[in-house]
């Protein structure tokens, strides 16, 4: 019983501003955090939290921040097979005005370095149940790795962001995708604002399952064929949805894991998803994107509770 997810690490550099500066404008900031971050280090931690013994294939450089996040990713529990490279870690500055407004600039760094995997990646992704992929890293290492989850029976699990025309190509080695309602359009290079019945009908015809998240509405699964399932969201307050889509697709995929078959279809996905988002309403409830995703225990007990 095991997931591998290959995909960014970056160090988030948060700071609160009055303000987002304007071109040619410093200001100063009120409140300074870094914290480990990047879709693929957010899905590892969640799937880890859910359970799941959790290897977690990335790029780091050879600096402190590397250090900083190889550290926390074992103290998480995580398996790192992490490779150092000759370039900076991954930065994401992340500039949050006091209404919650942000404007984000993101330094691939070592991340945009796995290009390629080594033997020792491709024997993890072969030996694992469910591989997780997203869209952060190079699509060249993406498409290789979903290849090798394919031909391994590995179950694998893409998450289309951000979304990127190229990773159409991607679908045919994928069990389930799971895309907010402007990734499931932009993957097939239509406008953000197209018609999602469509877009998902088109996804499904290359044979994979299509998990839609809606945010606040919940979200939409749809296997080939058959009639789309509505999971309804779990009415929460809400403190910061950062972090929400993260915690779900680590839930997930822990729960197809946990699964005797690793079943992806319609049926199996509808109670993985239903999971995902009892997960993802309590990531909602707290601040921040790893120090919000939440341990098994306290999923199940608010399962029980509602
Ligand atoms: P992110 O902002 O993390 O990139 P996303 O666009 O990938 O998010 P969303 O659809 O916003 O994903 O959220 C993922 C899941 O989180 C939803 O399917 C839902 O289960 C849960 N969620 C998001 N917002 C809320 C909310 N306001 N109340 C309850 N649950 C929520």
């Amino acid at each position: 019983m095991s997931v591998v997810v290959l995909g960014s690490a970056n160090l988030d550099l948060v700071y609160d501003v009055e303000r987002i500066p304007a071109p040619g404008e410093t200001v100063l900031a009120r409140g300074y955090g870094a914290f480990a971050g990047g879709k693929g280090n957010n899905q590892a931690v969640a799937a880890a939290r859910a359970g799941s013994e959790t290897r977690f294939i990335a790029a780091l450089g050879r600096d402190e921040n590397g250090d900083r996040l190889a550290e926390e990713a074992r103290a998480a529990g995580i398996a790192l097979l992490d490779r150092r490279v000759d370039a900076p870690t991954g930065t994401a500055s992340i500039y949050v005005d006091r209404g919650g407004e942000n404007s984000i600039v993101v330094n691939s760094g070592a991340n945009a370095e796995l290009t390629a995997l080594t033997a020792t990646e491709l024997a993890a992704i072969g030996d694992a149940d469910v591989l997780v992929l997203q869209l952060e890293t190079p699509p060249g290492a993406v498409a290789e790795a979903a290849r090798a989850a394919r031909a391994a029976a590995t179950a694998v699990v893409l998450n289309a962001a951000p979304a990127d025309r190229r990773a159409e190509d991607l679908l045919g080695d994928v069990d389930v995708l799971v895309v907010n309602e402007h990734e499931a359009n932009g993957l097939l290079g239509r406008d953000p604002g197209a018609d999602l019945d469509a877009a998902v009908d088109a996804l499904t015809a290359y044979g994979c399952t299509v998990v839609v998240t809606l945010g606040a509405a919940g979200c939409l699964v749809a296997a080939p064929g058959g009639e789309p399932v509505k999971v309804p969201a779990v009415p929460v307050p809400v403190v910061d949805t950062t972090g929400a889509g993260d915690t779900f697709v680590g839930y997930l995929a822990a729960a197809i894991d946990a699964d005797e078959r690793h079943a992806t279809g319609a049926a199996a996905l509808a109670g993985a998803a239903a999971f995902a988002t009892a997960a993802a309403a309590i990531a909602v409830q707290r601040k921040g994107a790893v120090p919000s995703i939440p341990t098994l225990e306290e999923v199940r007990g608010s399962r029980d509770a509602h």
